[in-house]
């Protein structure tokens, strides 16, 4: 896949040798000015923005609206003949609540249309190709800025903050990458530059999970950045294995796949501290990162353009409210995606945080977009995983699950137990979680030594196979 030539492309592809080499000497450098001048002055940026009244948000999302609807209008076939056939001139645009007026675009639409989206040539040093991830259906593919993820980050360590990380303290992180043993045969690899310490979450076996808590107890005060699924079986590795969490450990951020309760609570007590989220996507429309006051997301205004709809496409104001999460990306100026649907939800709880005084949008109940939202109902409606979250004492013997679905009203529970499961144990966990699904969906057992993970190491709570989902809406 294509990947412009920045300098952090650059470095993830250096070869280890070079890494460690250079690496000893940049390393003594601060980590802020390693990254870029771009980059300090984008964090400088986003921590005077997030102080904003609503109102100085609201102009300068009016001023970037109206420039990437005129690059879109001006650069590609597809808004020219979008705004055309609706009669909208980009320059019309005279308040953020103009923008109703546009159609939406979703997954669909990006697929059919990427050339006719694209506003100029793919070929430049500074575009790269991108792909979302996923477990089934097709990922979908378009171009984007390679200054994405200096911006981005910008953002996650503004956000972070709010939670004890600063930038060049040590991050301990689980998360997806490829790491091969070491000389002492761990699954550790270091980045002197950022001060990460990657473990494998490709091979969480208890030898491997043991060896990784020794080696993170030794590198002092940091944070754990993980998916949830891997923070959630190294807390079950502990609880199993009657091992001591490593006190050093301040904070643990969970991103990149839905963040179930009941994994946020085993997570919390195990390690004693607080755990920290963000919404965001490859699409780079939307970025939402929690309070440090409460568990509820907050829009970060400037990051992108952020609407909740409801079935009828009207915008959602009634707190306690659902709705789709839509965005306009501020950030991809390679392949505009205006008013784009995210076939993800989340319900609307104000326009101020009265815990922070930030004058934001506040959202809760973020769910994340099909298939891993849920199980199909024999009658094809969809059971919400929230409704599967397990507090009771079900999964005592259990160290993870994960369902697997190929007809709806049908599915396989499939666990990993912490130790020997009898027959009566067994019957137990079925009864129990039957008892939940209330007849919509019939579970059995499977009883595996590993569970299914994507090609990026995610763990989804759910592997979806039915045919007929409305993934393909
Ligand atoms: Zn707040």
């Amino acid at each position: 896949m294509k990947k412009a030539l920045s300098k952090k492309n650059l470095w993830d592809n250096a070869p280890s040798l070079i890494r460690t080499t250079l690496g000893s000497v940049l390393g003594m450098m601060p980590p802020k000015w390693l990254l870029g001048r771009s980059f300090r002055e984008q964090t400088r940026f986003v921590e005077r923005a997030q102080w904003w009244s609503a109102e100085h948000a609201r102009e300068h999302q009016l001023a970037k609206l109206r420039e990437i609807l005129k690059l879109a209008y001006e650069s590609t076939q597809f808004y020219r003949e979008m705004l055309d056939r609706i009669g909208f001139r980009p320059g019309a645009l005279e308040c953020v609540d103009d923008m109703c007026r546009l159609p939406t675009i979703d997954k669909a639409t990006v697929v059919k249309h990427l050339a006719e989206m694209t506003a100029r040539s793919v070929d430049a040093r500074d575009v790269d190709y991108v792909s979302t991830g996923g477990t089934s259906g097709e990922p979908l593919r378009f171009y984007i800025n390679a200054s994405r993820s200096s911006v981005e980050y910008a953002y996650l360590i503004t956000s972070w903050g709010r939670v004890g990380y600063t930038l060049g303290m040590p991050m301990a992180v689980l998360r997806g990458r490829i790491v091969q043993p070491n000389r002492q045969g761990v699954r550790h690899d270091y980045d002197p530059l950022l001060r990460h310490h990657y473990y494998s979450n490709f091979h969480m076996t208890d030898d491997n999970m043991q060896q990784y808590l020794r080696h993170i107890h030794r590198i002092g005060p940091c944070v754990l950045h993980a998916y949830p699924s891997s923070a959630h079986a190294l807390a079950k590795y502990i609880l199993a294995a009657g091992e001591l969490a490593p006190q050093c450990i301040q904070s643990v951020i969970l991103e990149s796949e839905n963040v179930h309760a009941d994994q946020v609570q085993t997570i919390e007590d195990v390690f004693g501290v607080r755990t920290f989220s963000s919404y965001g996507h490859t699409e780079k429309c939307v970025l939402a990162t929690q309070c440090e006051h409460s568990r509820d997301y907050h829009i970060w205004p400037t990051y992108g353009f952020f609407e909740l709809l409801d079935e009828d496409g009207a915008p959602v104001d009634t707190p306690g409210q659902e709705g789709e999460i839509v965005g306009t990306s501020f950030i991809n100026t390679v392949v505009p995606f205006i008013r784009y649907r995210t076939g993800d939800y989340a319900t609307y709880v104000g326009d101020r945080c009265e815990a922070c005084g930030r004058e934001h949008t506040v959202i809760r109940h973020i769910k994340g977009r099909w298939p891993q939202g849920g199980l199909i109902a024999i009658d094809g409606s969809l059971v919400s995983m929230t409704a599967l979250n397990v507090h009771d004492d079900t999964f005592r013997c259990v160290r993870e699950y994960q369902f697997h679905q190929s007809v709806p009203g049908r599915a396989a529970l499939c666990i990993v137990p912490s130790g020997a499961v009898d027959e009566h144990e067994q019957q137990r966990i079925v009864v129990n979680m039957n008892k939940r699904l209330q007849g919509q969906v019939e579970l059995s057992l499977e009883i595996r030594s590993e569970l299914v993970k994507t090609a990026q190491g995610k763990q989804p709570r759910v592997i979806q196979k039915c045919i007929s989902s409305p993934a393909e809406r």
